[in-house]
């Protein structure tokens, strides 16, 4: 069953369109991998489909049972955020204000889940720490675990790995690869990695001046579009349930 669809969907500002006429469905379970050149898109589609910004023209139809504002956004990281002046537990509960009403209070139903999605991205060693001395891993950690006390269905992740180091960036993969197998977490990402974590999607969405490809990864590897990523299928490394490869 859908999640989302776009249907005819034009992004943009109110003095530029950005994409038109996108056209996919995104089902629960999939890995959806969005790909291009700078300044294709890619961001704006995402905070179109989150209704961040408004789409020029055409829709996005979410289920009747779907709450889009319960959808974990872990948005590129600024520089400001680095210096974030508070503790590792603060911001990671942060992420269940959307869901808390008028309520003033988190839970200890909530309280017990921000220290679960700790320990499984394995950060809770750092719970009252301050946000700004951890490390850029353990900083988009932290964030994806506030992303995950947002949402039990969804995460949008937007170029989640800018500015980390190379083994940084794999065990991120993994851990997004293991909610994505292992919770049945749907996942939506930005990535300039596509060879990296193309084993482990299910659709591609390939933007380039206009939307250009939008299909399962089966589609997109016989595509004349895979080429510029450098990915054939025999090169395709998939991560297992335990985040190995
Ligand atoms: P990508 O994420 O693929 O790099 P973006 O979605 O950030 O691309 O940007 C797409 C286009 O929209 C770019 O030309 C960018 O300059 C423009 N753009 C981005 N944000 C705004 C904005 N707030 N107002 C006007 N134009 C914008």
């Amino acid at each position: 069953m859908n999640i989302f669809e776009c249907k005819k969907l034009s992004i943009g500002y109110p003095e530029k369109v950005v994409c038109k006429d996108i056209n996919f469905a995104v089902d629960k379970g999939d890995f959806v991998c969005i790909v291009g050149e700078n300044g294709s898109g890619k961001s704006t589609l995402l905070k179109t489909i989150l209704g961040l910004n408004k789409p020029l023209s055409g829709k996005v139809i979410f289920d009747k049972d779907f709450n889009r504002k319960l959808i974990g956004f872990l948005p590129q990281q600024t520089e400001l955020q680095k210096d974030f002046p508070a503790t590792v537990k603060e911001i990671v509960m942060s992420g269940f204000v959307g869901r808390m009403g008028w309520r003033p209070f988190y839970s200890s139903q909530e309280k017990d889940k921000a220290d679960c999605v700790l320990k499984e991205l394995g950060v809770y060693e750092h719970s009252s720490k301050s946000f700004k001395e951890l490390s850029g891993g353990q900083q988009q950690r932290v964030l994806l675990a506030r992303a995950l006390c947002a949402t039990d269905e969804m995460l949008f992740l937007d170029e989640p790995t800018n500015n980390l180091d190379g083994r940084s960036i794999k065990q991120f993969y993994n851990l997004i690869s293991k909610l994505n197998r292992d919770n049945n977490i749907t996942i939506c990402m930005v990535t300039h990695d596509l060879e990296r974590v193309i084993g482990n999607a299910t659709k591609i969405v390939y933007m380039k001046d206009n939307i250009k490809f939008v299909g399962t990864k089966k589609d997109f590897l016989e595509s004349e579009y895979a080429k510029n990523f450098g990915v054939e299928q025999e090169e395709i490394i998939v991560i297992n349930n335990k985040g190995e490869e």
